[in-house]
């Protein structure tokens, strides 16, 4: 389990740091980090948490997130974790579905006063009978262990099988409604180890995180990779800010950084990049959405993590299904997605018929091994949509294996334009576009077209002080890909719409360009 694991860790490297996090000035070494998250277990069952009991957390980044997660694995509950943008009536739906009896909060963020958000859903939240809020409620919780013997607390670990659920974590929500995935100990610890052993984690590494714990890139690729090789994690601060991160790196001699490709992309065009000194860096971890090669090449030359990976997977698979090794060739490196990481399997099929296709073709890419998820949380047709008899995960998203093996990843089916009868993958067109000097960001959508069934459309966000014209664009597309490919409308942009975890939510790119083309 993840208690058994985080003991194994702390028993090998007691005093090794495990735990900083710059915004709250907490630092916690293992032998520190296993008796915090000891009295806050043993808290949690003065409470009267049984095991599968669900416990909700709802908070940004900060050290009780983490001694939670581990306190909670620890008295055998289901964390759920809730998304720190929700508002009311998405907060109420996930407690409810998910049954929460016990939630930590902080207690605002980002203006939205969380204590009095979740006063006013608990009248519709009838399992909910006890909230507890970081800034004033964490010392009783922790006092409140006192009552428990540490006899107790090892008698309840003992009753404690690997395979329970541990974690019911909502998706990102970058296609429509979060879905909440129920993970086992069994499937995120093992994906954390092997995570961790791709990126040759030992407790030398620093690992900058700075990414959402709420999201599985957090707890696991970060947490759990962590804790199961006695890596230390650093936490900038409660929400991402590309400064705060670069400075952490510094200051903390980080080897190891996180990011969705957004991120990475802020951080590497803020204004102060010069300033930093990065020359720890070694290795880390791009994913979440596609990795422009523009954007790997920078991190690679430019920051210094000549080892740097990209992960692929989803929340129902715990996450990463495939990854690049350290070792591997630059070229694979920042162009693939890597190979399948050991004991899954990965297939190809054409997602009409569900046969396997050649090495070398497009088709919807498969998981099965034990990163699957037990299944939706309370919900078995959705479980049985995703899952198949053989216990297949079907992802939904296209890629393609070459014969050595590494896998791109082409698109996600719902984001594949048809126009006319041809197949366009966002992907190529907005890969060109990252290489144009004035581009700091592009994504490309479908939209209706009476002509073509759907049309191509461009958003495009400039890097600081640059200008160029839609028609420029065109052209430059134009040159150097077929006609039917270049985008015919084009819209210049800020930002875009994005979830929390900074993935870009191109259904709702979708709604916007429709209203506006009206
Ligand atoms: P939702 O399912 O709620 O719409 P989501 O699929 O974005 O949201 P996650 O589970 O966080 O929720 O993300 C998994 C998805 O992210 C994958 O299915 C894939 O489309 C995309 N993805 C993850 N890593 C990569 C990557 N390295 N390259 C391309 N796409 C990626
Ligand atoms: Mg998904």
């Amino acid at each position: 389990t993840i208690g058994d694991n985080l003991r194994r860790t702390v028993l090998r490297v007691p005093d090794a740091e495990a735990l900083v996090v710059r915004s709250q000035g907490f630092r916690a070494t293992y032998s520190q980090l296993w008796a915090w998250t000891g009295q806050a277990a043993r808290g949690l069952m003065a409470l009267g948490v049984q095991r599968g009991d669900r416990v909700g957390i709802w908070s940004p980044n900060r050290a009780e997130w983490v001694i939670s997660q581990y306190a909670a694995a620890r008295v055998g509950a289901i964390l759920v974790n809730i998304n720190p943008a929700y508002r009311v009536d998405e907060l109420q739906y996930a407690l409810r579905q998910s049954g929460v009896s016990v939630l930590l909060l902080a207690r605002r963020h980002r203006g939205s006063d969380y204590a009095a958000m979740v006063a006013e859903v608990m009248p519709g939240c009838p399992a909910l009978r006890l909230t507890i809020v970081f800034e004033d409620g964490w010392d009783a919780l922790l006092a409140g262990g006192s009552s428990v013997s540490e006899d107790d607390l090892a008698a309840r670990e003992a009753t404690l099988q690997f395979d329970d659920p541990v974690n019911i974590q909502y998706t990102s929500g970058t296609t429509g409604a979060p879905k909440g995935a129920t993970l086992s100990h069994h499937n995120i610890l093992n994906n954390g180890f092997y995570i961790g052993e791709t990126l040759r984690y030992g407790e030398r590494d620093r690992v900058c995180i700075p990414v959402p714990f709420y999201h599985c890139f957090g707890m696991v690729i970060g947490n759990l990779a962590c804790t199961s090789h006695g890596a230390c994690m650093v936490i900038p601060g409660e929400v991402f800010d590309p400064a705060a991160t670069l400075e952490a790196v510094q200051e903390e001699r980080c080897t190891s950084l996180y990011g969705v490709p957004t991120m990475f992309i802020a951080e590497l065009e803020h204004p102060r990049f010069a300033e930093f000194d990065l020359s720890t860096l070694r290795t880390g971890v791009m994913a979440g959405s596609p990795c422009p090669v523009e954007t790997m090449k920078q991190v690679q030359s430019r920051m210094h993590m000549h080892e740097v990976t990209i992960c692929y997977g989803m929340t129902e698979t715990s996450p990463v299904s495939t990854q690049s090794a350290c070792d591997d060739p630059f070229e694979q490196r920042v162009t693939t997605v890597g190979r399948v990481h050991p004991h899954l399997e990965v297939k190809i099929v054409d997602p009409a018929t569900g046969a396997v296709v050649p090495r070398g073709v497009r088709g919807e890419l498969c998981t099965r091994g034990y990163s699957v998820m037990l299944g939706y949380w309370n919900d078995p047709a959705a479980t049985r949509a995703a899952i198949d008899e053989a216990r297949w995960m079907h992802t939904g998203d296209l890629a393609v294996v070459d014969d050595a093996g590494y896998v791109s990843i082409v698109g996600r089916i719902k984001d594949l334009i048809i126009r006319g009868g041809e197949n366009i993958y966002p992907r190529e067109v907005e890969e060109l576009l990252h290489t144009h000097a004035a581009v700091s960001e592009a994504q490309v959508i479908g939209v209706p077209s009476q002509r073509y069934g759907e049309e191509v459309m461009a958003w495009i966000k400039l890097r600081p002080g640059a200008s160029v014209t839609a028609d420029e664009l065109r052209q430059f597309c134009l040159a150097k890909l077929a006609r039917f490919k270049a985008p015919v409308y084009w819209k210049f942009v800020e930002s875009f719409p994005m979830t929390v975890t900074g993935k870009i939510q191109k259904y709702r790119m979708r709604e916007i360009a429709v209203a506006e083309l009206e």
